[in-house]
């Protein structure tokens, strides 16, 4: 059965940056409904974890494993964030090891990855649970709602209100509505939801309002990063050759060896039971390529066991792998925006009522969870202070 649903404020989207959004809208208007409504089975988006119905017990970050601020000093707002997490226990600094290998197979320590500069923080659960804390932990009185598995694919404005309607046929409605994805606001819409207009563009008719113009015009010239994870459940017995016991450990590779291997980093992940997961990032655009049309995809997975042991075959700390690991794969055909980002001035727009969050905003955080975090942030007090 088709349902109508009315609310204050819808969020499409359950990433972190819905979530950081939501979190501080909830903390400052506190008789106010919300729906947020994602796709996926929870929280986190592309900084979620991979909780297997098939291997049971595994919890592995297979997006963001940990983030990085690279420069608080400039973004008072950011600064006083970070603080608020790190105060009410949701992250920790990240003190894990992080080795930088380079084409002899030794380690350096400069920090050559976008992914380590700055200061690291680690969620203190998992990854997808940072998103659920940050949520929670304003939800104090349950004001909102949430829609897992339920995709939008179409968006509707009047001078009223928002009207988004799912795949299924239910429809949401309120005064104003947050895309903390740009997925409804792109070209790669048409051909993902089978549609022949995207559905910003549908909502909003063009000369309607310059700012939507200038936005769908900036996403225009945005394009993705293609990555694969492959998430190794490593056997019983399998363990590190010293005795590391923090909870990950990096291992990022320089351009050269990340050409010959087709690893860009392998992040080991401690589980509560002490067993060691190992996600293994891959973005070499040939090997994406052809891992899409191969029709046997095991063929993959054994030559990433053959490549790590080849990579760590003199490692004083790294054990190889035995060939019987069980191995699934995530594919993520846009895991970070690259090409043009979006001004910030462009976020919230006032005519339409809609605002907009996520990492594919301009700043030194663009593509990562520094650039998600510092959006919500901004949108949530532009919001505030316009709609006051
Ligand atoms: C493999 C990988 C490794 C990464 N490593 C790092 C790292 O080390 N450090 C770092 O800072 N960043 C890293 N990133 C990038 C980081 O994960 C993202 O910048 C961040 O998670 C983006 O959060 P977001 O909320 O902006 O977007 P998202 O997490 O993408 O959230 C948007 C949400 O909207 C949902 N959605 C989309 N369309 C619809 C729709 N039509 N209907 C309903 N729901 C919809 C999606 O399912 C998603 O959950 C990595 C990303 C990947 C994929």
């Amino acid at each position: 059965m088709k349902s109508d649903f009315t609310y204050d404020l819808l969020i499409i989207g359950g990433g972190i940056s819905a979530c950081v959004f939501a979190s501080k809208y909830l903390k400052n208007n506190i008789t106010k409904k919300i729906a947020l409504v994602e796709i996926g089975r929870g929280l986190g988006g592309r900084s979620s974890t991979r909780i297997s119905k098939r291997f049971k017990g595994w919890k592995l970050n297979h997006g963001s494993p940990n983030f990085n601020i690279s420069n608080s000093k400039n973004n008072l707002l950011l600064k006083s964030y970070i603080d608020e997490l790190l105060e009410n226990k949701f992250i920790k600094i990240d003190d894990s090891d992080t080795f930088f290998l380079n084409q002899d197979l030794n380690s350096d320590t400069q920090k050559i990855s976008k992914f380590s500069c700055g200061f690291n923080y680690l969620s203190l659960g998992s990854m997808s649970q940072l998103s659920q804390k940050i949520i929670e932990s304003n939800n104090l009185k349950d004001q909102i709602d949430f829609y897992f598995e339920t995709l939008i694919v179409d968006l509707k404005f009047n001078d009223k209100e928002w009207v988004i309607t799912s795949k299924n046929g239910d429809k949401f409605k309120s005064k104003y509505l947050i895309c903390s994805t740009n997925l409804l606001l792109h070209k790669r819409s048409l051909k993902i939801l089978n549609i022949n207009q995207i559905p910003l563009r549908k909502a909003i008719s063009i000369n309607y309002d310059k700012k939507i113009d200038l936005l769908l015009n900036f996403l225009e010239e945005q394009t993705f990063i293609p990555r694969l994870t492959f998430l190794i459940y490593t056997n019983e017995n399998y363990s590190y050759k010293d005795f590391y016991s923090k909870k990950q450990r990096y291992f990022y590779l320089r351009k050269n060896l990340e050409s010959k291997y087709k690893f860009e980093r392998i992040i080991f992940q401690k589980q509560d039971n002490n067993r060691l997961g190992i996600v293994v990032h891959t973005k070499n655009i040939e090997f994406f390529n052809s891992y899409i049309i191969a029709k046997d995809k095991e063929v993959f997975k054994q030559k990433i066991i053959t490549n790590f042991n080849k990579l760590f075959e003199d490692s004083s700390v790294v054990n190889k792998l035995t060939f019987d690991e069980k191995i699934s794969i995530m594919k993520w055909r846009a895991s970070q925006p690259t090409g043009t980002a979006v001004p910030l001035s462009l976020q919230f727009s006032r005519k339409c009522r809609i605002g907009f969050c996520g990492d594919w905003f301009e700043g030194e955080g663009f593509g990562r969870i520094e650039g998600s975090i510092i959006s919500a942030l901004m949108l949530e007090k532009q919001m505030n202070d316009l709609i006051k």
